[in-house]
């Protein structure tokens, strides 16, 4: 008997498993496990309310003896949230209600009174499938006690059987969806990447928008990089004219909240909504509905993507889904679009100002044949843009094969380079030029561009500088070196008398100091050309300072000011012996010159055995930390502390000398403190100190 029970049992289970498994459409299965439930453990009424992992009702089916009723999720919601099925899905556990009326647990309904047909008894079980609540079913009778424990039992077989299929199901939707998503969005990324227009993306963004959620206004918004204001750029549909240009006020309205979450929201009813506010209106438009996304790009949110009234009356459960997909979408092409728009404005300006450059330009391929020329080619070389084009880059200057190579290798090599020629051009005149050669990407092919500087003016001043180096070599420094001879001579020949010598003495001083001004000047000039100091020889670095000191003491003397030597026994340096004591009576004279009086200057070395390192510190004004630097260069004076007049030559002279003998020069200070200027000169190494030469000078004589 009992294992007859059983075995119909296992056939039921069987019969009721693969019935129920062999559909794969969620409504199907819940319709054939409700049909089997109610023929075999009976009842007069059932449902199953289908849950997400969430425990949200998704789908449900309930059956009146043999009618199917399928739009009743909503109405199910409150009875899983709260009644009996609540109970169940909180508990997991089955239960079995003989009396309704006797169960608290039973959300009472105008029906279930003893004289209606309402439940009076009833069963619920829980579908669980490997441990995941996929479901409630419910199964009601209009009599109390038509259920016992042994339906419960039989009931809770049948779930257990089914409720795999259920969520396989339920998956299987889910995925359908899924696809459908999917679809609609991978349609729309193709139409709008096809342009990258900016209008263009816009539109069809919209476009895709409208149909993806069949509605009746798109309209698309970003954020305006000055005033983070939200602009709509575009909109389509109905009465959607009025949109474009509408500004949001930073972070206002049901967009303001979108953006400031970056979060979608659906509102399904605008005049049931508390944040729906005055903002939020399009002119012309009486809103009902509306779904707004962010449209993101790298992680920001740069817009909004606004879809308003659904023409079916109520959004789709994927809206927010799709609507989201489109705005991310929306974003990288507009990115895009933007990036693109931002290049093609770079090319135009580059092309700008390759056509309006003050040099000549040209383009050519590494054949050297022209490809482009700008505006200041034709009117340098004398020939037309059409000319050009035929000639190659030898018929219009004299190339540096060796700086480019052959067949221009170096240039392929090195990128760059650079080099003095002459332009030919087509009247046979020929001007000097100064070449910058570079290999770039010109219309997407490698080619030479040849920057070419008409270097005619600075050649005229070149020549003029020379001119001026040689009239003060041999109009001034010579006519000067005799005038310091005889003045040498005639305090030997001059009787013994004091004005004289006083006298003798002064034009001595000042012969001197025009002698350091002219040698310095031709220093710098020799310098700056590139000359390498080669008259070096070592010296006794205390006997230098000693000597300048004594060439300054008459001034600082008249100043009432005190020289503090510091300097103590240092090892020899390899210096231009001439050059560097001027270095040393430049810095003590500027730091008479602004010392007030009576006040001191003290002067201080050490070495680290490769370098000496001096310094010359004054109890001056200082110097403010802007110009530290600054009054290194030529012709800088620092206005608006003294009234002292000079040429600014001093200190760009010391620091050429100094980086001439590969040593250091820079100044320290503190405003209203003083300043120390501080220089390194190279040690003489043993080597050179052997082969020393004389130096003329009395310094040399006198001192070594
Ligand atoms: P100049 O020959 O006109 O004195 P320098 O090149 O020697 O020119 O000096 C440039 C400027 O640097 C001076 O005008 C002065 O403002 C500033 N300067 C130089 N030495 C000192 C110092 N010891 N204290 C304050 N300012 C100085």
């Amino acid at each position: 008997m009992i294992e007859d029970r059983s075995r119909s049992l296992l056939e039921l289970l069987m019969n009721v498993s693969r019935e129920v498994a062999t559909a794969l459409d969620l409504r199907t299965v819940l319709q054939r496990l409700l049909y089997a439930a109610l023929q075999h453990v009976g009842g007069e009424r059932g449902s199953i309310v289908v849950m997400d992992d969430l425990g949200k009702p998704v789908d449900a089916t309930i059956v009146f003896g043999t009618q199917f009723h399928d739009h009743t999720t909503q109405q199910l919601r409150d009875t899983v949230e709260r009644g009996l099925a609540g109970w169940v899905v909180q508990n997991r556990k089955s239960t079995l209600v003989t009396d309704t009326s006797k169960d608290n647990r039973w959300l009472r309904r105008t029906d279930d009174s003893a004289d209606k047909s309402g439940a009076k008894s009833a069963i619920c079980v829980p579908l669980l499938a490997r441990d995941r609540l996929v479901g409630v079913l419910t199964l009601v009778h209009s009599i109390p006690n038509s259920f016992n424990e042994e339906h419960l039992a039989l009931m809770q077989a049948i779930a257990d059987q089914a409720s795999v299929a259920v969520l396989n199901a339920r998956l299987y939707t889910e995925s359908q969806r899924t696809a459908r998503v999917m679809s609609a969005l991978a349609e729309a990324a193709a139409a709008i990447n096809t342009s990258l227009e900016i209008t263009d993306v816009w539109r069809r963004i919209l476009n895709q928008t409208m149909q993806a959620l069949q509605v009746e206004t798109v309209a698309l918004a970003l954020i305006d990089h000055d005033s983070n204001d939200l602009i709509f750029q575009a909109a389509a549909g109905h009465n959607s004219g009025s949109i474009p240009g509408r500004h949001i006020h930073n972070g206002h309205g049901l967009t303001g909240q979108v953006i400031t979450n970056g979060l979608g929201l659906i509102v399904p009813s605008v005049k049931q909504d508390s944040h729906y506010s005055e903002v939020d209106k399009f002119e012309g438009i009486e809103m009902r509905a509306v779904a707004i996304a962010p449209i993101q790009s790298q992680g920001k949110v740069i817009g909004v993507l606004e879809a308003v009234n659904p023409i079916s009356g109520a959004f789709d459960p994927d809206a927010m889904v799709v609507l989201a997909g489109l705005g991310s979408l929306a974003g990288t092409t507009i990115q895009n679009a933007e990036y693109l728009n931002r290049i093609q404005k770079a090319h135009q300006r580059y092309l700008e100002l390759f056509e309006d450059s003050v040099d000549m330009i040209l383009i050519t391929d590494w054949e050297g044949t022209v490809l482009e020329s700008n505006r200041q080619a034709v009117l340098l070389s004398g020939y037309s843009k059409e000319e050009l084009r035929a000639l190659s880059i030898d018929q219009l200057h004299e190339v540096k094969w060796n700086r480019t190579g052959l067949n221009f290798e170096t240039l392929k090599r090195y990128d760059e380079c650079t080099y003095e020629s002459g332009l030919l051009k087509k009247d046979g005149s020929s001007i000097p030029i100064e070449v910058h050669a570079r290999r770039v990407e010109f219309e997407e092919t490698d080619s030479i561009q040849w920057i070419v500087q008409d270097v005619t003016e600075r050649k005229e001043l070149d020549a003029l500088r020379d001119d001026m180096i040689a009239m003060i070599y041999h109009d001034i420094r010579s006519p000067l070196g005799n005038v310091v001879s005889s003045l040498e001579m005639m305090g030997e020949l001059m009787p013994v008398d004091e004005t004289l010598t006083s006298m003798l003495n002064i034009a001595r001083n000042s012969t001197a100091r025009i002698q350091r001004l002219v040698n310095s000047l031709l220093d710098i000039n020799r310098l700056e050309s590139g000359h390498q100091i080669i008259d070096q020889n070592s010296i006794d670095p205390q006997a230098l300072i000693r000597e300048s000191i004594r060439d300054v003491v008459p001034a600082a003397t008249g100043r009432q000011q005190i020289i503090e030597n510091n300097m103590t026994v240092l090892p020899l340096i390899w210096v231009d012996v001439d050059m560097i004591h001027r270095v040393f009576i430049n810095l003590l004279e500027n730091a008479i010159k602004f010392t007030p009086v009576a006040g001191r200057i003290r002067i201080s070395a050490q070495t680290d055995g490769v370098f000496v390192k001096f310094s010359i510190n004054d109890t001056g004004p200082g110097i403010p930390p802007a110009d530290r630097e600054r009054i290194f260069d030529k012709f800088i004076r620092v206005r608006g502390r003294d009234r002292t007049v000079g040429l600014g030559l001093g200190l760009a002279f010391c620091r050429l000398a100094v980086h001439g003998h590969g040593g250091e020069i820079w100044v320290e200070s503190e405003p209203g403190k003083g300043s120390t200027f501080w220089l390194t000169l190279p040690v003489a190494q043993k080597k050179t100190t052997g082969q020393l030469k004389r130096k003329t000078g009395r310094l040399t004589m006198n001192e070594r």
